[in-house]
């Protein structure tokens, strides 16, 4: 037996709670898991509430990302005591994830947690820092390097955001920060925005092309936000696009792309390549600070997920949200 938030579904809609599940009822894999460390991302929360349905079977344990140890494995690559991690491949979607004690996965879908982390520092990245390394790699790709100019980071004092903002720091970026909360600017500050801007600015209708202003940007909004960044990046600039947390729509002209050049950057993290993630993780072990790592982290145990999740939706989880699965 071991513990795992548990989703099921009724004709009275969906509900969640702590339970006792059997090892028996694990989904078929290759590689037995005693999950360590999980998280709360913004797709868990919208799984444990049901606020979208990101859940596609029931009952479904929910948690995107997962840290510990093989128990057990006839995958080729892992063997028992090997540390290690998986996000996304609709692990807590589809297939049951990892807010729980045990969880039996496709060998295909682990990476070993790098030398450079505990499973608690993997899973304070977890899935939305793996993303900002991502959106930052991105903007690599396309040209845009330190002293290019200003780098906007939006949704800033949420998890993408705050991963992001300490990275494109750390790499020499001039980090401009969008927040909805004036009250996080020292937090902002701290993990490197050299400023901090009221991300109302940038959340209603725009001109479709407005002074240039940024380089590069990671955004995690969407909607009139992303529409504005593109508005405001400068000529040849990237913007990063890998979230909906104000909205699904892009309410936006061709005129950046056609007049400006500007690339507008799609980042997936969920079925993103092996060599990719394997990339992104060890860029985070070389570019990312453990102390502004554990600056934006909070750990709970597992009961602690399911308010957690209201709390993320909302707004009011500053960084990330580390869950403790033995307690
Ligand atoms: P968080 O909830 O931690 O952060 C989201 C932040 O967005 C909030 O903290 C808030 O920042 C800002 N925000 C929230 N609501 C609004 C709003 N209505 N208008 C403007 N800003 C808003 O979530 P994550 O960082 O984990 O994820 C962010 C987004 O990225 C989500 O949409 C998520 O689904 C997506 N995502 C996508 C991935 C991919 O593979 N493409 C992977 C990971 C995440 P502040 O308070 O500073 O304003």
């Amino acid at each position: 037996m071991f513990r795992a938030i548990l989703v099921e579904k009724s004709e009275s809609g969906q509900s969640v709670r702590v339970a006792e599940v059997e090892e028996s009822a694990l989904p078929a894999g290759d590689v037995l898991v005693r999950v360590e460390r999980s998280t709360v991302n913004y797709k868990d929360a919208l799984a444990i509430t049901g606020k979208a349905p990101v859940i596609r079977k029931f009952p479904m344990v929910p948690g995107i990302d997962g840290a510990g140890e093989v128990v057990e494995s006839s995958h080729a690559s892992f063997r028992p005591g090997d540390r290690v991690l998986v996000n996304g491949f609709g692990v807590g979607e589809a297939h049951w994830g990892c807010l729980a004690g045990r969880a039996r996965l496709d060998g295909n879908w682990l990476l070993p947690i790098p030398k450079a982390f505990t499973p608690a520092q993997a899973m304070a990245i977890g899935t939305a820092g793996y993303t900002a390394m991502l959106c930052v790699m991105a903007l690599e790709r396309h040209g845009v390097a330190p002293g290019k100019g200003d780098v906007l980071v939006t949704g800033a004092a949420g998890g993408v955001g705050s991963v992001a903002i300490a990275l494109l720091a750390r790499l020499g970026h001039r980090v401009v920060a969008s927040t909805g909360r004036a009250a996080e600017a020292p937090y902002l500050t701290a993990l490197g925005a050299a400023e901090v801007i009221d991300r109302a600015t940038l959340s209603t209708p725009g001109k479709p092309l407005q002074k240039e202003r940024w380089a590069g940007v990671v955004d995690s909004v969407g909607s009139h936000t992303l529409a504005n960044a593109c508005a405001a990046t400068r000529y040849g600039g990237t913007v990063a696009a890998c979230g909906l947390a104000g909205g699904m729509d892009l309410p936006a002209s061709v005129a950046p792309f056609i007049l400006r050049g500007v690339t507008l950057a799609g980042v997936d993290s969920v079925m993103a390549p092996m060599a990719l993630r394997r990339e992104a993780w060890e860029r985070l072990a070389r570019d990312l600070d453990p102390v502004r790592l554990a600056a934006m982290t909070r750990e709970i145990p597992l009961a602690e997920a399911i308010p957690a999740s209201a709390d993320l939706l909302a707004g009011k989880v500053r960084g990330r949200v580390v869950v403790d699965t033995t307690r």
